[in-house]
């Protein structure tokens, strides 16, 4: 297991790192506590940015549901589960955005924004979790109005042939 340090350090480099990517104050704030004060003179050092993705989850209900798989994959790898039941710290969330980045460089339906709200998402039900595809056997994302799916959104999507998208 990794290491992941708390320090207000690693909290600030956290909280600069969102706000490059475009996420929500109120997102930035639930991870890097303490750092109140700091967000406005952190942002005003950083180059403007749009915020990026918002709270919902209609999002899960078309193709980009593959990036919401992706994501909670990767959080099992990373974490050792899909169910996050503990509040991330802001290292822990940013390694998952970073990773998540560096694994799947062109995909632009996910953000820490739509990060948070998944795993949020996922907490209140909203977003279901399946332990193993009918198809390629991994742990998959529905909306809960799509939960009768048995294959993942990656096996069905037919664009994809490279297997990139598992
Ligand atoms: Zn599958």
């Amino acid at each position: 297991m990794m290491f992941y340090d708390n320090s207000i350090q690693s909290r600030i480099s956290a909280a600069e790192f969102l706000i490059a990517q475009g996420t929500q104050k109120k997102v930035i704030e639930k991870y890097c506590n303490g750092i109140g004060s700091l967000y406005k003179s952190l942002r005003a050092q950083m180059p403007p940015v749009k915020e990026r993705h918002r709270e919902g989850t209609h999002w899960l209900r078309g193709e980009s549901c593959v990036s919401a798989t992706r994501a909670v994959r990767l959080i099992k790898s990373l974490f050792g589960t899909t169910h996050i039941d503990h509040a991330l710290i802001a290292s822990e969330f940013v390694s998952l955005c970073e990773c998540y980045a560096m694994k799947f460089p062109n995909d632009d339906s996910i953000s820490p924004n739509r990060i948070h709200y998944l795993i949020q998402s996922i907490r209140s039900g909203k977003v279901l979790v399946h332990d193993s595809c009918k198809c390629c056997k991994k742990p998959y994302v529905t909306h809960r109005d799509d939960a009768h799916t048995s294959k993942c959104t990656n096996c069905t999507v037919s664009s994809d042939e490279t297997g990139l998208l598992q």
